[in-house]
Parts: C-alpha cells; structure tokens; sequence
C-alpha cells in the first residue's frame, strides 16, 4: 500500500478551526492522489458516507462523521499548458489539491499573476475553494477557474471540469450541492499578467491609500499590494482560529425577492442591500440582520458570536459542536421572527441536519 495511510479512530478536533472534539472512524491521508483508484476499490469508501476534509475550516462537527474521512496531502503548484490551445494572455496554473489556499495565493503574485489577490488569507486548501467557490472583497473564485480535476466516485475515474460544468453560483456550486459525487484532486487557474485590479469593494481603496498608494489610477496599484490590503482589513476584522476557534462567516447573505427587500429597506433604512446578479432578487447582509437582533458579542458558556463580527460564531475553548449548532439555529430563529428572512449556513454541518 503507497501513497496513503489509514488511522482508525482518529481525533479530528486539531482538523477543524472551530476546534470542537470530533473523531473519524477511519481518517485516511492519501498523499499521492493516483492512489485513489485502489482505495475506491474499498466498499467502505466506494459506497459508504465519506467526508473529504481540508483544513476544515468551514465545516461544523455536530457530532462525528458516520463513514470514512479522506484527507488529501499532494501539494504542486505548476505553471500549466493550455489544454485548451487558446492563446489569449491567460496564464494557466494547476495545484493540487492539498496546497493550502494562501500559499497559492502568495505563489501566484510571487510571479507576477492577477487574479486572486482579494482572496488572500481565505483559509483552508485549494481542494476547497471550488466547493463554496469561495468570496471575498468583491470576487469569487469562480472567476479565475479554468477546470477542476475530480475522481468521480461513481464510475472511479479521473475527469476534467470544466468552469461550466462546476455550476458555480454565491457560496456555492456542484459540489456542494452533491458532496458526495467527487474528490476534488486539482484546480486550474486562469491568471493574467497585466489585469487591473478590482478595488470596488467598501473599505478595499481606503485601506490601500492608508499604505500610501495611490488609487487615482487603478491600472497602477499592483496584485500583491491589493493582497496586502486585503490581509490587513482581515487581521483586524476576523477572529484568528488559531486563537479562538470559528469557521468565518457562519452564515450565507440571504437572497430574497426584490419586492421583499425593498418592503425590509423601507421599514429598515440602514440593512444594507445588494444586488444579486438577478433583477428580481436582493442579497441582503446577514451580518446586519444578526446584529439588529442583539447577538453581536452574546456569549453562553464557550459558544458565542465574535464581538467583531456578527456573522463569526466562536468556540471560547470547550463548546461542543452540537451547543454552536443550537446557538446558530437560535439566531437564525429570531432573524426569522423579526424580519420574515430565512437564514442558511456557509459551513457544511456534519453529524446533523440543519
Ligand atoms: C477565519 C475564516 C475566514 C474565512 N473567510 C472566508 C472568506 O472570506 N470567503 C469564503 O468563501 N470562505 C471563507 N472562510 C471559509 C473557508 O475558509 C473556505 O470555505 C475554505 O475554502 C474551506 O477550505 P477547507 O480546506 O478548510 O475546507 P473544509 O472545511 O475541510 O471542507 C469544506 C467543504 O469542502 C469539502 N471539501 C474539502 N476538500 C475537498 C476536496 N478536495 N474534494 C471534495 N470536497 C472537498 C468538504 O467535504 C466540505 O464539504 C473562512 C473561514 C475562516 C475560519
């Protein structure tokens, strides 16, 4: 047996950043992602409940995963051919699975390449960032996608998605919807040398001019300076896991129809209202729901909600997965009640339903 090993039983409570007690009954750690084929050869992988898991940092123990966890460790990163033979200034890079986001991040504007800088500092692997088609200060990830690479449990084999096929949407995608169809083993960027930034996203020029850059022309600002920026707002608005356990933002902003929104906009003239890229709906902030209703800050033995951040649950050390879930249904209740919105959870909630 190479490339992988298989603990039995193994603690999953330092593999989660809300830092709760979880345990798998069998982890497996598949360096080498070729190994795939032979460990789906396994009934308890092939056909029981399986959970990959990355740096779990957006996921939620409610109680222990029933079947198997895979957990994947290849780590390249590589300037990659166009499969597709276009030559249209797109540079190609294809990372596994394993490397984690930031470094990607990093190696990406160590040469020179557009394209991820206001996803800097989103932790977890790259293996995940598809899942959610992960967002932040203005762009998702969806936009630099090229193709993922899977191993289809269904049929055991290694396939190609491309960025359609993925059906990305706002925190969310095929493999979401589906978390039990495939095992992301790659991703493959399409970066661009010369891209101008996009700095549109509140807070996101201040903080740059505040670095003394000047933002008059944007063209000028380069990628890594916009990745700085955006490291420095996170630091101070975020709750670092590796201090106080959380998983970001708990819950997705809710999209209503439009009528809705500008029914709550009229009655609650500071809920900040976005568009949500159809004219009949309205993405409305949870952050500022969750705080009209008093629980920025709340505390109940260790589970809380950041005192930074309305839309951070925090485990202030012993909470259980299952107290975080009681407090998450508890907000998302009294937002229900108090504004009609139904609020649904960004992490994957395991050992429960929502
Ligand atoms: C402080 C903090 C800030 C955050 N900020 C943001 C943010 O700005 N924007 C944002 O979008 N998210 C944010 N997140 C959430 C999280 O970092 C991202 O969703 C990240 O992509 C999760 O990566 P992970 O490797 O930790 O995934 P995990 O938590 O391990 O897994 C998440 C989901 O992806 C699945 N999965 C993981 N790897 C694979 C794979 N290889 N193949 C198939 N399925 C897989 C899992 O089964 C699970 O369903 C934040 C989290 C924290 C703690």
């Amino acid at each position: 047996m190479t490339g992988y090993r298989i603990i039995e039983g193994a603690k999953l409570d330092a593999r989660n950043t809300f830092g709760v007690a979880a345990r798998a009954p069998m982890l497996v750690e598949v360096a080498d992602t070729g190994a795939l084929g032979e460990l789906f050869g396994y009934a308890m992988l092939r056909d029981g409940p399986l959970l990959v898991l990355g740096g779990g940092s957006n996921l939620l123990f409610a109680g222990d995963p029933e079947g198997a966890v895979l957990a994947l460790g290849s780590q390249k990163i590589a300037l990659h051919d166009d499969a597709d033979g276009a030559d249209d200034g797109v540079t190609l890079v294809r990372a596994d699975a394993g490397v984690e986001w930031h470094a990607l991040v990093l190696w990406t504007l160590g040469r020179g390449l557009a394209g991820l800088e206001n996803l800097a500092l989103i932790p977890g692997t790259v293996g995940a960032a598809p899942i959610q088609n992960i967002g932040a200060y203005g762009v998702e990830v969806r936009e630099c996608v090229h193709a993922v690479e899977v191993f289809e449990r269904a049929t055991s084999r290694v396939r190609r998605l491309t960025a359609a096929e993925c059906a990305f949407a706002y925190r969310d995608s095929r493999f979401k919807r589906d978390p039990d169809a495939f095992v992301v083993t790659a991703v493959e960027f399409a970066l661009r040398r010369n891209a101008t930034p996009r700095l549109d996203y509140a807070g996101l020029a201040d903080e740059l001019q505040a670095m003394g850059i000047d933002v008059r022309a944007p063209a000028g600002v380069r990628p890594s300076q916009v990745a700085e920026a955006v490291c420095r707002i996170r630091r101070r608005k975020l709750p670092d896991p590796a201090l106080v356990g959380n998983a970001g933002s708990f819950f997705k902003n809710p999209i209503v129809p439009a009528a809705m929104a500008d029914a709550l906009k009229s009655d609650h003239p500071a809920l900040p209202v976005f568009g949500s890229g159809d004219p009949a709906s309205r993405k409305l902030s949870a952050a500022w729901l969750i705080d009209a209703c008093g629980w920025k800050g709340f505390r109940e033995g260790d589970a809380g909600v950041a005192a930074s951040h309305a839309l951070v649950l925090v485990n202030h050390g012993a909470a259980t997965g299952a107290q975080l879930l009681a407090l998450a249904r508890r907000i998302a209740s009294s937002v229900q009640e108090r504004f009609g919105v139904a609020l649904e959870p960004e992490p994957r909630i395991i050992g429960a339903r929502w």
